[in-house]
């Protein structure tokens, strides 16, 4: 595989975004973009997956296009589309467009919920041809050795029709994402929010407790964005409980039922 990327020019160390390292996925996001392979990350919601992608897109060098995926989101949406504009009919290039074109990283969140039609426009590009035909125009791009595609997925959703087709997940690599240990989790929590780390581990350890509950009243425990929230709270002067009850415990569920369970596991947590 070539390795015969333009010289990037990586950012000071103080402009790329705050991420910790749980593993070795920095070396492995760093290896498949020199290879250029297309790299599906997997996880639960709030675990750093995104954060992961800015942190990497910075200390690459390379421009990031992020798009958040959703039911309605069309293969055009990602490609671009013939708009008006002044009463003339111009072309405007979507986000995965613009990042071949600028060899940056295309980032698709939550690939799975993007129409089925996308998956026409995900697989010439990111298998050995990287070429992405824009219909509309007539033109096929080829994508410089610069552009790299991400994507994310929560496999925890058990949704049998939201999931990829093997097809489609055989052509990336992939990294299982995860939330920290207690006290990685914890330094994390109390870096983003200011709060002290001893502080931060109490909430870390409710947090722990709820996702334990995961897939008996569950669908999903409280991620590590959760926890932020929560430290944020109380760092500006929110009292402990009521902190834990808006940003830990009322996310998760709008059962009352199962609300007040969660309070009694957050209580003994505590
Ligand atoms: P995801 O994309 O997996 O849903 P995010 O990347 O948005 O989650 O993470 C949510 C928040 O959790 C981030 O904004 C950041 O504050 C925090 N976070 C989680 N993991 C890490 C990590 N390893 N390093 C730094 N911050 C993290």
């Amino acid at each position: 595989m070539p390795t015969s990327l333009a010289s990037v020019t990586p950012l000071p160390q103080d402009d790329v975004p705050f991420y910790a390292p749980v593993g070795a996925e920095c070396a492995i996001f760093e290896h498949a973009y020199r290879n250029q392979l297309p790299l599906l990350l997997k996880g639960p919601t709030g675990c750093g997956k995104t954060r992961f992608v800015a942190h990497m897109a910075a200390r690459l060098g390379r421009p990031l296009y992020t798009v958040s995926c959703h039911d309605d989101l069309t293969a055009a949406d990602l490609t671009g589309r013939y708009l008006l504009k002044g009463g003339d009919t111009v072309w405007v290039d979507g986000p995965l467009t613009r990042a071949v074109r600028e060899g940056a990283i295309c980032y698709l969140d939550e690939v799975v919920e993007a129409r089925k039609d996308v998956t026409v426009v995900l697989h010439p590009v990111t298998d050995d041809r990287r070429t992405l035909p824009l219909e509309r125009t007539g033109e096929t791009l080829q994508a410089p050795p610069e552009f790299m595609l991400v994507a994310s997925y929560n496999p925890g959703y058990q949704n049998v029709l939201k999931t990829l087709k093997p097809s489609t997940r055989q052509r990336f690599i992939s990294l299982a994402f995860d939330f920290p240990e207690l006290e990685a989790e914890a330094a994390i929590v109390s870096r983003e929010s200011g709060l002290a780390q001893d502080r931060c581990i109490a909430l870390v350890k409710v947090a722990d407790a709820l996702r334990n509950l995961k897939g008996q009243d569950l669908e999903e425990g409280a991620s590590t964005r959760l926890i932020v929230y929560c430290a944020t709270l109380i760092k500006a002067g929110l009292d402990m409980d009521t902190a834990v009850r808006v940003a830990l415990l009322e996310p998760l569920s709008d059962d009352p039922e199962i609300l007040n369970g969660l309070v009694r596991v957050a209580q003994i947590a505590i």
